[in-house]
């Protein structure tokens, strides 16, 4: 199928839910994200920052980017003019430089928690434990230029499906636990960034709010990545 027959389909199965389509183009060139564009997607996720801005620079202003890879710390400066989410923040340090920058840009840039729910080592993100250290922290809250929106977590790559059902469900309740406790009044922590393209199924059913999706909608990729 084509890339805007992928979408369509996609979007015909996540319409009466609510859920956000994140189209994940990492490796693609500008043609397929195009493609997707005329289609009528919006939303794009890409997981390394050169990529990213290289992309950005050649596509129509009005597509919202979306970085859901590893974000270093010293690349931040070179999103922060017009990222419209980051999903992979993983700590209270990459947090303050994200301020620092969307400050320098006169913007609030919103973020989500990264969170790691996986059964394996090589995953980014932080525990729960660590997650209610950030946000208890006097740091955390002299933050004026970021808005944490949610969270985000990484299924473990298995052919279990109660087991990605266990850890989606997890990360929703933490979700749930986190707005009562630190997000009571602010109804914009309504984000929970779950699913790819081999278990967005689980996750929508779990209550996902955005999923990313690559191969089933650009195809597999050639390269690992
Ligand atoms: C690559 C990637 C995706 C999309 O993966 P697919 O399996 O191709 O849908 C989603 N989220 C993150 C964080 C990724 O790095």
């Amino acid at each position: 199928m084509s890339i805007a027959a992928n979408i369509s389909a996609i979007k015909d199965e996540l319409k009466n839910t609510g859920v956000q389509l994140i189209a994940v183009s990492k490796t693609k060139p500008v043609e397929s994200i195009t493609e997707a564009y005329e289609a009528g997607q919006r939303i794009f996720g890409e997981n390394m920052v050169q990529e990213l801005v290289e992309k950005a620079e050649k596509l129509p202003k009005d597509i919202e980017w979306h970085l859901i890879g590893h974000l270093q710390t010293n690349k931040v400066k070179y999103i922060a003019p017009f990222i419209s989410m980051i999903h992979s923040v993983d700590s209270i340090k990459l947090l303050q430089e994200i301020n620092k920058q969307a400050l320098k840009n006169n913007r609030v840039i919103d973020c989500l928690l990264q969170i790691y729910i996986a059964d394996e080592d090589t995953k980014y993100g932080m525990d729960f434990a660590e997650t209610i250290e950030l946000l208890r922290s006097d740091e955390f809250k002299a933050l004026k230029n970021i808005r944490i929106r949610g969270v985000m977590g990484i299924a473990t790559l298995t052919e279990n499906p109660r087991m990605i059902r266990d850890e989606f469900h997890e990360l929703k309740t933490f979700h749930s636990g986190l707005k009562e406790t630190f997000f009571r009044k602010d109804p914009g922590f309504d984000q929970v960034s779950m699913g790819m393209s081999g278990d967005y199924k689980i996750a929508v059913e779990q209550g996902s709010t955005m999923v990313r999706l690559g191969s089933t909608l650009f195809g597999n990729r050639t390269k690992k990545n």
